[in-house]
Parts: structure tokens; C-alpha cells; sequence
């Protein structure tokens, strides 16, 4: 459990004003000129000890990603770094919560990491329907620049860091973050075929660097506590605060922060209220974001809320959204809504995503009914097979999960679902 002097987040719940003022009376901006002042191979080496691993869904190590990037840039090949808020993991709204309510830590969080990496421009892609958020935003960029902590020689470092809020037109797949980049460059937002990564060919054909909201907010922090500080919370290789997003079938959806490696059981009991019904209504639990596949009662039991531990049940932390599903829930139409999420936001580049995603909406909605017949269920896990690991980027995994989940977990409730239709128009016949 997280002691409240370890919390990051302190104004999570947007319990005080978003503005300079608040936001330095809560220790933002507090240093920030010595923190950047210890140079590139400073700030990254404390990033890389500190253990924090992305928090946009990949949980790739931030400070090794950061180390990719060339050590000087080339005259004519200018450095960019990319804030990655484009939230639109169904499930999730913790990055949305950072822009409203504590613009400043991130903001703060940019400057770091664009000395970090030898960005004097930064730019911040927002989500398109985050209307109100990029506002906020704004206005704290404004207040930033008025007071000198961003612009020219920002906060008194002697570094000077520009940022630029674009935002998006409400795509899911411009969080991917090539597909970002395209977007941000004015194009269709289609993800690129990697390599080349963008540290080496980025924006604009340039060296960046694509770092997640909540990544970059935390930084600061690191930096100012010591990445031993950080390294020392949560589990080793899964360190660190983490924001969870809990919603669904508790009696208290919300956004909280907590370490990294706290049992699923006590983050729901003790932070959302519990399963709406008691611990026993729950049917299952999709851990991080809708991309990941869904773990059954028995597993939510024991498991704990990190990389790792989710990784080796067959799921994933992702964006660390925790949708809860109690047994009122229809596990297959509720599957069968994502499959149709992913059919929409597909951006048809890869024939196994454009197709398979249709396919497996289509086979799920006659499944839903029990329209279909028991051998169809491997067909269906064999389409999640040709879709995974064949497609541009991970949205074709994406989709392929969850169904997977939903067969491995629950096979024997599809099997009844398909049954039980057969046994109705038989006996209707
Ligand atoms: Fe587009 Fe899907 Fe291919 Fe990703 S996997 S590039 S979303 S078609």
C-alpha cells in the first residue's frame, strides 16, 4: 500500500485549483533549474535506476528509450519530443485527469525530459474529444511561459524548451504512436512499418522521442527524490506509483494511485469500494485496458497489478484501466462490443486487422444469440491467431486478445450459449 508521502498525485481527485500557484504549493516547480542543470546523461542515468517503465500501455523502460536517442544533434536534424495524450483506451482516464486537474507536473515533467533528450520543442498531441483538458492545458502553458519556466533559458536552467498543444481529431489509432506522428505532420494517421523506430527517424524525419502523460509527469519527482526513492516502491522490474482507472461493476468508480504490485483484490476492495454485490458477484476482470485479455474470479484471487504478475496469468497491466464485470454481465456481447471497437478504430492498412476485426465482430454478435456451431469456436481462436503478430502495429493484438481471453477463460459458457440456442429451435421446431 502506498504511503501518502510517496503519493506523486497529490491533486488526483482535482480537489484544488490546476493553476501555477496551487501547483508550486503542492512542490511542482520546485528545483527545477538544478534539476535540469545535471545535463542529458544525468537526468537519464537517474531515470534509467529508477526503474520507470512507460505508463502508456507497452511498459517499455522510459530511460533506456531516451538513451536511443543520438547523444548530440545534427545541425540540420533538430530533436523533438512528443507527449502522448491521446487517451482513448476504453477503460482509461488517468492522463485525462492529469491534464484537468495538475497541468503543471507535466508540463514541468516535459522540460525534464526535453533536456534530457536534446528537444528544444516539444509537442503535446491531446485527444480530440479532451476539449476542456487541452484548455487547461493552455492555460497552464501560459502561465508557465509568463512566469519564465518555459520559452527561452526556461525556469533559469540555461535550456530552452518550446511547446506546442496539438490536438487530435479523435482517432483511436493516433495513439499509436507513429500513427501520432503522422498526424501531427498533418497526414492520415496510419502507423508506420518499424523500423526504422522514431529515435532515429521520428517527426518531420527527425530523432524524437514519444513518451506517454503520466510517464513524463512522474519524472520530476524521480529526480528530485532519487531514483532510489522510486526503485524503492512497488516490485523490482515493476517499480514505482502507478494511476489505476477503476470502473465498471464497483460501488466507487475512480482514479487513484497506488504502488505498483498491490493485489487487484485489496486495489478494488480497498480504493473502489468493492464488487458492486460483494466479492463473490464478481465474474471477471479486464486489468488494463480494454487490449488486454480478461482474467476470471479465481485469477483476480491472488494476482498482483504489474507487469510482470499480469503478464504471467496470460493478461497484461496495458494502461492499467480496471474494468470490473459482475455476474449481471454478458461476458461474450460485452467482448463482442470491443470486437467492434477495434473493427471501427482499425485504420485498414494490414489485411489480418481490417478483415480479422470484422470477422471476429461478426462471429461474436451470432454467438451472443448461440447462432452458431460449437466447432466455431476454435475458428474463432484460430482468426485471433492469423490477426496477432501480423499486422503494422499492435492494434490487430489488440482486438486478438480479449476474444482470446474470453475462450480461454470462458469457453464452456459459449458452449452452453450455443446449446441452449440449439435446444430452443429444436423444441420450437
Ligand atoms: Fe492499421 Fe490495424 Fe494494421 Fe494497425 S494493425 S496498422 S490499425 S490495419
Amino acid at each position: 500500500m502506498l504511503a501518502p508521502a510517496d503519493a506523486i498525485f497529490t491533486n488526483l481527485q482535482g480537489l484544488e485549483p490546476g493553476s501555477l500557484d496551487a501547483a508550486r504549493r503542492r512542490g511542482v516547480w520546485d528545483g527545477t533549474s538544478s534539476l535540469v542543470r545535471r545535463g542529458a546523461e544525468a537526468i537519464i542515468k537517474e531515470v534509467l535506476d529508477s526503474g520507470l517503465r512507460g505508463r502508456g500501455g507497452a511498459g517499455f523502460p522510459t530511460g533506456r528509450k531516451w538513451s536511443f536517442m543520438p547523444k548530440v544533434p545534427a545541425p540540420d536534424r533538430p530533436h523533438y519530443l512528443v507527449v502522448n495524450a491521446d487517451e482513448s483506451e476504453p477503460g482509461t482516464c488517468k492522463d485525462r485527469d492529469i491534464l484537468r486537474f495538475d497541468p503543471h507536473r507535466l508540463l514541468e515533467g516535459i522540460l525534464c525530459a526535453s533536456a534530457a533528450i536534446g528537444a528544444r520543442t516539444a509537442f503535446v498531441y491531446v485527444r480530440g474529444e479532451f476539449y476542456a483538458e487541452a484548455q487547461r492545458l493552455s492555460r497552464a502553458l501560459d502561465e508557465a511561459k509568463s512566469a519564465g519556466l518555459l520559452g527561452r533559458n526556461a525556469a533559469g536552467s540555461g535550456w530552452d524548451c518550446e511547446v506546442v498543444i496539438h490536438r487530435g481529431a479523435g482517432a483511436y489509432i493516433c495513439g499509436e504512436e507513429t500513427a501520432l506522428l503522422e498526424s501531427l505532420e498533418g497526414k492520415k494517421g496510419q502507423p508506420r512499418c518499424k523500423p526504422p523506430f522514431p529515435a532515429e527517424i521520428g517527426l518531420y524525419g527527425c530523432p524524437t522521442i514519444i513518451n506517454n502523460v503520466e510517464t513524463l509527469a512522474v519524472v520530476p519527482e524521480i529526480l528530485r527524490r532519487g531514483s532510489a526513492w522510486f526503485a524503492g516502491i512497488g516490485k523490482p522490474r515493476n517499480t514505482g506509483t502507478k494511476l489505476f482507472c477503476l470502473s465498471g461493476h464497483v460501488n466507487r468508480p475512480r482514479n487513484v494511485e497506488e504502488e505498483m504490485g498491490l493485489p487487484l483484490r485489496e486495489l478494488i476492495e480497498k480504493h473502489a469500494g468493492g464488487v458492486r454485490g460483494g466479492w463473490d458477484n464478481l465474474l471477471a476482470v479486464i486489468p488494463g485496458g480494454s487490449s488486454v485479455p480478461l482474467l476470471p474470479r479465481e485469477v483476480c484471487e491472488t494476482v498482483s497489478m504489474d507487469f510482470d504478475s499480469l503478464q504471467a496469468v496470460g493478461s497484461g497491466l496495458g494502461t492499467a484501466g480496471v474494468i470490473v464485470m459482475d455476474r449481471s454481465t454478458d461476458l461474450i456481447a460485452a467482448i463482442a462490443r470491443l470486437s467492434r471497437f477495434y473493427m471501427n478504430e482499425s485504420c485498414g492498412q494490414c489485411t489480418p486487422c481490417r478483415e480479422g476485426t470484422g470477422w471476429l465482430w461478426r462471429t461474436l454478435c451470432r454467438m451472443v444469440e448461440g447462432r452458431a456451431e460449437v466447432a466455431e469456436i476454435d475458428t474463432l481462436l484460430e482468426v485471433t491467431k492469423q490477426i496477432e503478430g501480423h499486422t503494422i502495429c499492435a492494434l490487430g493484438d489488440a482486438a486478438a486478445w480479449p476474444v482470446q481471453g474470453l475462450i480461454r477463460h470462458f469457453r464452456p459458457l459459449l458452449v452452453e450459449r450455443i446449446e441452449s440456442y440449439r435446444r430452443k429451435a429444436q423444441a420450437g421446431a
